[in-house]
């Protein structure tokens, strides 16, 4: 395989890196589209836009949503890819953990649904925004990432915990998730982060920190064909994204891509999927394009790409999988199908995204749960609900989704860029 495809999976792996929070993961993609002259438009201000420009838009510091406006948006409709920015894991709590010593532990609360285990025993660090008081007293976000390894959830020893290989390694959710972080007795996080940020600590007025691993992306396998990092699900999907919107101008319609926060824990929150960010935004494009009257026509002619990662067939749990619908990794893009509407994929739907993928010379897989285990959901079904826009739910297939360490095929991101190009090259 050209040393192209790959190059693709490695740009992830450093878009990842720099990403340890969403807040991250929204700044990082600003910075990128701001470099590409996209223009940054705020929700407190009248839009004018102008056909051929790009912009784009954050809410809550960690939903962004970008777009391309062309000649007519009524001509041919909205081309939208939706994916999240959040990754499940802990949030710090803002006092300390009550659970015993050392008495600087940190406490957390679990955000999402991760593989707590995972986490034990890696290197990990603290990021998110800090709040400050500003020049004149205002109330100020400053992104912060620790340097280096600051806090650990240590294992208890095999020779403490005998059953650990039989049962699985678990740990009570209140009392052992304390985080490992300072022998100073009572050092709270608040002089720690003044000090980092080089403010006084009656500066800081609070913060919201994930935490995150510090160990890169890599890749892996004989010949590299495999990834491995933190938040593949659903980083990939954003970096997808972004990647087609930069690349792809639209003829005519509107190409949108939105990242959400809070997917992981519903996404029904100010700057949630759920919320009015998409809505309220397209229909401030449409009012910008004098295309608002036409509305619904325009709706109609409109789809919606919900981009979340898909579950990979793993050979060495061959009984989770319905065997016929487990896609593989490198396998190509995955169309995500739930009779109960888990995901918002229809016939055509498939159909849409099949023609995308075929068009882009890619392959394409199909991803369906097994009747007897709960399936998961996505952003797809809420958007397009709340839009009336049809939906397609894809994304690339990945192991051990919602561990510290996911792993996915170094050949998928390049696919799913190629597919999300032909996506929104229709308008
Ligand atoms: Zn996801």
């Amino acid at each position: 395989m050209a040393v192209q495809e790959y190059e693709i999976a490695d740009d992830l792996l450093a878009f990842i890196d720099a990403a340890p929070s969403p807040w991250h993961a929204a700044a990082i993609m600003a910075a990128q589209l701001e470099a590409m002259g996209f223009e940054e438009l705020r929700e407190d201000e009248a839009w004018t836009l102008a056909p051929g420009r790009g912009y784009f838009v954050r809410r809550g510091g960690a939903s962004l949503i970008a777009f391309r406006v062309g000649r007519d948006p009524a001509a041919s409709g909205l081309r939208i890819i939706g994916a999240h920015t959040d990754s499940p894991g802990f949030r710090m709590r803002p006092e300390g953990s009550t659970a015993g010593e050392p008495s600087a532990a940190l406490g957390v609360e679990i955000y999402g649904g991760p593989i707590i285990a995972t986490f034990a025993d890696r290197d990990l660090t603290l990021a998110g925004r800090v709040w400050c008081r500003g020049q004149h007293g205002e109330p100020v976000p400053l992104l912060y990432a620790g340097d280096r390894p600051l806090v650990r959830l240590p294992n208890l020893a095999i020779h403490l915990n005998r059953g650990v290989n039989e049962d699985g390694l678990k740990f009570q959710l209140q009392d052992q998730l304390g985080m490992v972080f300072s022998d100073r007795a009572n050092n709270g996080l608040t002089p720690f982060l003044a000090e980092e940020l080089g403010h006084d600590p009656g500066a800081v007025l609070g913060w919201e920190l994930a935490l995150t691993d510090t160990q890169p992306g890599t890749r892996f396998g004989a010949d590299g064909e495999y990834i491995a990092n933190g938040q593949i699900d659903n980083l990939a999907s954003c970096h997808a994204g972004l990647c087609a919107l930069v690349q792809e101008a639209p003829a005519e319609g509107v190409t949108l891509l939105a990242c959400f926060d809070h997917e992981e824990v519903g996404s029904e929150s100010h700057r949630g999927a759920a919320g009015t960010f998409l809505p309220a935004t397209v229909e401030r494009i449409l009012a910008a394009t004098d295309a608002a009257a036409g509305r619904e026509a325009i709706f109609a002619r409109s789809w919606v790409v919900s981009a979340d990662m898909a579950h990979a067939w793993n050979p060495n749990f061959p009984q989770a999988y319905d065997q016929r619908h487990a896609p593989r990794v490198n396998g190509g893009p995955v169309i995500k199908l739930n009779a109960k509407q888990r995901y918002a994929s229809d016939g055509e739907g498939e159909i849409y995204f099949r023609h995308a993928c075929e068009r882009a010379g890619v392959p394409v897989q199909r991803y369906v749960h097994r009747n007897d285990l709960p399936c998961g959901s996505t952003i797809g079904p809420i958007t397009a609900a709340r839009l009336g826009i049809r939906t397609v739910d894809v994304g690339g297939a990945m192991w051990a989704m919602h561990s510290a360490r996911e792993s996915a095929g170094a050949l998928d991101p390049a696919y799913l860029v190629s597919a999300f190009r032909a996506c929104l090259s229709e308008v």
